[in-house]
């Protein structure tokens, strides 16, 4: 528990380390075939008669009248005002007790890093469980509600979760459906454990791939923002949100926060009106279209002006011109790390903030600031009356503690096939000279590579830690992502042992003539992916290892795994194939079974690659537009048969 706290902390003081140095950290469309594919069936969910029958309240407390949106105004006239404060608070799980949430009334949890290593459902449930209890014996018996980060897949749980691809990766395959399905069956994953509300999806427009973030968004255009915001909402909340198998959705970060200057994370974004509008706005729009509930702010500025603090676009664009009902969530200590005042945020229209230590002081603040007259109450009413809706519509009210429902959906064969067809389609093949791909699978191949035999490194960031799963850059231990499957177990599995010589993560084989290369970034998330252009180039020894094999005369197949396009120039000319991966997560075989020909490669850059550092940042529709390959670029193979 201890550690888990100081786990807590030591990312607290790195965000606010990132403010501290005014936050520039950087030293920190789809080919016939693949329409024919049957789609995977989606794992079900069996009634679970067992919580509906738990979850029945034992007294009467206020939320016994809250049954419809209608009721809110008579529950609110009921409640104190620490009461209505205590519901604006989210705090970090390992920032309070169950007993801190009966004492001070708190509304919502966000399970960062949970407590203890939960590998297990049960576990997890019984954690939240153990929360939602305390919450129920207040006066106000109204429930919590638990978020958490699924950016891609339940990547926080300790157990066999299934990872997805990046959206970065998810761009690339240019299919919404099946992206709808990926956030489907992530909603069941979190449901599972206790989770109705997932902080996505990242919806940023990433206009510089210098940004850390940029492997979160779908691609540089307004074009990709909305062609997955709305299905990924649709996914996660489906038809009926009060169903334990979907959860609620946050569209984020509000707004332009992949348009940075020099693409420094949390930085400002010099933007005019017309750019705010067209580029970054649409998705956001779309989103509120399809009910998602709640949007995040960014810790980023525009045009000076900080979001957190942002009246004019959060409450009279947001709110009043788009007619956003839902919550607006601050971001992770929004408030102190934009060296903010609670009351400017309160002012700009945040109704839940999201807190790690400091809600204990921020709620008393928050009250004097109502008993002072600073803040008006009808500003608290309105937060309030948004969170109750937003838990009215998940059915908290109805079932708070968490179900089993969707427990035998979790890491089952049934989603990680949908997430293989999703690695499979996120593949954008830049290079095939003399059509090597796809390889047969009679073939021998040397594979080598650091990330050829790398869990942690191929699902990137926001997996099992917000840094990722590998030994972290604050030396957190690496955490098990049970259940996947690495690169080169995937090519084992798809043209058996004997066929794979494996050279290690830098070693030399002459065995074959055909060697796998993969290789790639390690980690990262946030500001600590900022990098400056000259940096956003292959390691000294991956250059080496894949100059090594060209040198050699072996033919390189050269697999990147990456958060965003790097100047590899010189490794695509001494690659006879070269792919973009992305970050593909649990289902490392999905590469296999596009290099051996089960299907084919078919996936579309959303990102321009740059020819060399003085590009950064490029985008289609520049003027002079000259990449090394463009936006929407992507060679197609046929499947073998
Ligand atoms: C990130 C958000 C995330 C939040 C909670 C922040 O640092 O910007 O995207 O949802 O942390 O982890």
């Amino acid at each position: 528990m201890k550690k888990k706290l100081a786990a807590n902390y030591v990312r607290i003081i790195a965000l606010c380390s990132l403010i501290a140095a005014c936050i520039p950290l950087k030293s920190a469309e789809k080919p016939q075939t693949k329409k024919t594919i049957a789609p995977a069936a989606i794992a079900q969910c069996p009634i679970d008669e067992a919580a509906a029958i738990k979850s029945a309240p034992a007294k009467k407390p206020i939320s016994a009248l809250i049954r419809s949106e209608t009721d809110i105004p008579i529950a609110l006239s009921m409640m104190t005002l620490q009461e209505k404060v205590g519901q604006m608070v989210q705090t970090d799980i390992a920032a309070a007790s169950p007993q801190d949430i009966r004492e001070h009334h708190l509304g919502s949890i966000v399970s960062l890093i949970p407590k203890g290593n939960l590998n297990t459902t049960q576990a997890w449930r019984a954690q939240a469980d153990s929360y939602q209890i305390e919450a129920l014996k207040t006066r106000t018996g109204i429930p919590l509600v638990f978020g958490i980060d699924a950016v891609h897949g339940h990547s926080y749980f300790d157990g066999n979760s299934v990872i997805l691809p990046h959206n970065i990766g998810l761009g690339a395959s240019r299919n919404p459906a099946l992206v709808k399905r990926l956030a489907q069956l992530t909603a069941k994953e979190l449901s599972a454990s206790g989770v109705r509300w997932t902080f996505s999806p990242t919806i940023a427009v990433a206009r510089d791939i210098r940004w850390g973030r940029t492997y979160e968004s779908f691609g540089e255009s307004v074009e990709l923002q909305k062609m997955f915001a709305a299905s990924m909402v649709e996914g996660y909340q489906g038809d009926d949100l009060a169903a334990v198998h979907t959860v609620g959705a946050t569209a984020k970060h509000f707004i332009a926060d992949g348009a940075t200057d020099n693409g420094v994370d949390r930085a400002n974004a010099s933007l005019t009106d017309r750019e705010l509008r067209s580029t970054h706005l649409p998705g956001f729009i779309d989103a509120i279209e399809r009910d998602v509930v709640s949007v995040m702010v960014s810790f980023s500025a525009i045009n000076g002006d900080k979001m957190h603090a942002n009246k004019a676009l959060l409450t009279d664009l947001l709110k009043t011109e788009l007619g956003f009902e839902g919550v607006v969530i601050s971001d992770y200590e929004g408030i102190q790390i934009g060296g903010l005042s609670l009351q400017q945020g309160l002012e700009a229209g945040i109704d839940m903030f999201m807190f790690a230590t400091s809600w204990r002081t921020s709620m008393p603040e928050i009250i004097s600031l109502v008993e002072n007259g600073q803040v008006p109450l009808s500003r608290i009413d309105d937060a309030v009356s948004r969170i109750l809706k937003m838990k009215l519509k998940l059915g908290l009210f109805e079932q708070p503690l968490s179900s089993a429902a969707c427990a035998t959906t979790v890491g089952s064969q049934q989603h990680r096939d949908i997430a293989k067809q999703a690695v499979r389609e996120s593949l954008v093949l830049l290079k095939n000279q003399n059509s090597i791909l796809p390889l047969s699978k009679e073939s021998q191949v040397v594979v080598v590579g650091s990330h050829a035999n790398n869990i942690p490194f191929q699902c990137g960031g926001w997996t099992k830690k917000w840094q990722g799963a590998h030994r972290d850059l604050f030396n957190n231990a690496e955490r098990p992502v049970d259940g996947a499957t690495s690169i080169i177990d995937g090519i084992i599995n798809v043209i058996g042992k004997d066929q794979v010589i494996d050279a290690g993560s830098s070693g030399f084989s002459n065995a074959t003539d055909v060697v796998i290369i993969v290789v790639g970034e390690t980690p990262y998330a946030e500001g600590f992916g900022d990098r400056t252009a000259a940096e956003l180039v292959l390691s000294q020894e991956h250059r080496a290892l894949i100059q090594r094999y060209y040198d050699a005369g072996k033919k390189v197949i050269t697999v990147l795994i990456s958060g965003r396009p790097l100047l590899v120039n010189d490794q695509i000319r001494q690659s006879t194939a070269f792919i973009a991966a992305w970050l593909p997560g649990s289902e490392g075989q999905g590469i296999a079974e596009v290099l051996f020909g089960d299907y084919g490669f078919s996936g579309k850059l959303g990102f321009s690659w740059p020819r060399n550092a003085e590009q950064i940042p490029i985008h289609i529709g520049d003027p002079d537009y000259d990449p090394r390959y463009e936006y929407g670029f992507g060679l197609n193979t046929s499947k073998l048969d």
